[in-house]
């Protein structure tokens, strides 16, 4: 269930996404031999914030997605909490959307309900 990945194995996954938007810009120019270099930059551009948005997907879930081993324990009343499953949301940043996940858990004793730990991508979604 953790989605960790290893520095390498995130490395390997932007580099697949930079191979693959960059093929699509020669294919996309192969269609458009007559484009500007305003044009090419204009759909380079476009490219570009999906790309931006996957490297920031694996470099932040990839990293972290909240899933500890042993489950955290709930802070108001102690016992481990139970993991739900992850939850998904979308990020619009500056250069690209994103789609995050975190490990969400609630709590057999209060049931209290949240995502662990509670970083920044966490407060985001709430
Ligand atoms: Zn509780």
């Amino acid at each position: 269930m953790p989605r960790k990945k290893s520095r390498t194995q995130r490395k390997a996954e932007f580099l697949k996404a930079a191979e693959a938007m960059y093929e699509c810009m020669e294919d996309w120019y192969d269609a458009h031999p007559d484009a500007s270099f305003e044009e090419i930059e204009e759909e380079m551009r476009r490219q570009r914030r999906g790309l931006m948005g996957g490297a920031l997907e694996t470099l932040i879930v990839g990293r972290d997605s909240g899933f500890d081993l042993p489950p955290p324990k709930c802070p108001k009343c102690g016992p481990p909490l139970v993991f739900e499953g992850y939850r998904r949301w979308t990020v619009k940043g500056l250069e690209g959307d994103s789609q995050l996940e975190r490990a969400y858990y609630t709590c057999p004793g209060c049931g209290d309900q949240g995502f662990s730990p509670s970083g920044p991508e966490a407060a985001a979604a709430e």
